[in-house]
């Protein structure tokens, strides 16, 4: 291994987020298994997997709204600047601090109601960075902590009323994702039962570091949601007409996929931390950095592999994909 490569590991392992990791204890860290994917070519024709139509879909337990479907607005609800941009963003210095996001997605409905996908850092995490996301993680990644950034503050300079946003869908809560729930306190939140029970009765000891209690201290009205759908080849539950969670494990227990479906745009999945940069499965390499930490963060190795697979398959057969952190997203919205 080259010299440039091994110090390219090790400020990684020690800039990006080894504290968080070692937080984690149990998470599965090593990367003794190169992790080699199936790639598209080696799925195709596994009608297992063929695209859905929203009226295909097995449902699940969740309350079932009807709503139309308007438009999508992107949302990056928090810039993080951890060490590293060749590493992390594939381009740039070495030494250069790498830039990220947490990319949220608010989804319009008809009626003139929204749905918030993720919250990113809110502005509780602003006003107390180290007390909400605790010491590692600020000195770690760098949190931009830009006022303009949280959800409540983006979606009020669009010219909506925050109230109209009455329901949000999580992929799972790491603290960097469930950061602005509490600007959002009247809606109801979405997210798979499996990782709700991680928070309750007790918090697992491992997962300190990555879940923090104090971002869901205010009471969220929880809609746990159990996945007994099977139409997208993965277990599913309805949120409503056009959301729906999909189980993408692997990452940590519970996480999951939102797939939204656009009407004459085909579905967009927001993957969450599936993948830290879906060009991997457009057949492109996530930056080394990007990789290694990929790798530390993910509690089971195998489901984490079996999710990726079935996002070669949605990306080849024309699904849309953006996932939390990469900086740079385009769909059709
Ligand atoms: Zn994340």
């Amino acid at each position: 291994m080259l010299a440039e490569q091994c110090l390219a590991i090790a400020l990684v392992a020690a800039q990006v987020g080894i504290a968080v990791a070692a937080a984690s204890q149990g998470v599965s860290g090593g990367d003794e298994d190169p992790d080699v994917l199936p790639m598209p070519q080696d799925v195709h024709g596994d009608t297992q997997f063929r695209r859905c139509r929203a009226d295909e879909l097995a449902f699940g337990s969740t309350r079932r709204v009807r709503v139309e479907f308007m438009g999508i607005h992107h949302l990056n609800c928090g810039t993080l600047r951890p060490a590293s941009a060749r590493l992390v963003n594939g381009r740039g210095g070495l030494l250069e601090r790498a830039r990220l996001a947490c990319n949220c997605l608010l989804v319009e409905h008809a009626a003139g109601e929204y749905t918030l996908i993720d919250t990113g850092l809110g502005t509780l995490d602003l006003a107390d960075p180290v007390g909400r996301l605790g010491q590692e993680f600020v000195r770690r990644c760098g949190p931009a902590l830009d006022p303009a950034e949280p959800a409540v503050a983006q979606v009020a300079a669009l010219g909506i009323d925050p109230r109209r946003v009455t329901s949000i869908v999580l992929t799972h809560h790491d603290l960097d994702h469930a950061g602005g729930l509490a600007d959002f306190p009247w809606a109801e939140v979405h997210l798979s039962s499996a990782h709700l029970s991680l928070i309750a009765p007790a918090l697992d000891a491992r997962l300190a570091g990555r879940l923090r209690p104090q971002q869901w201290r205010h009471g969220p009205l929880w809609r746990p949601a159990q996945l007994r759908g099977r139409g997208l080849g993965r277990p599913s539950a309805q949120v409503n007409d056009r959301i729906h969670l999909v189980a993408l494990d692997g990452h940590i227990e519970g996480h999951c996929g939102v797939m939204i479906t656009r009407p004459g745009l085909g579905p967009l999945l927001h993957v969450g931390d599936a993948v830290y940069d879906t060009r991997v499965l457009r057949g492109g390499r996530t930056p080394l950095g990007l990789a290694v930490f990929e790798r530390l963060m993910r509690t089971d190795r195998r489901a984490w592999r079996e999710s990726r697979a079935w996002l070669y398959r949605q990306v080849a057969e024309g699904v849309d994909v953006l996932c939390a952190h990469e900086r740079d997203v385009s769909f059709s919205h």
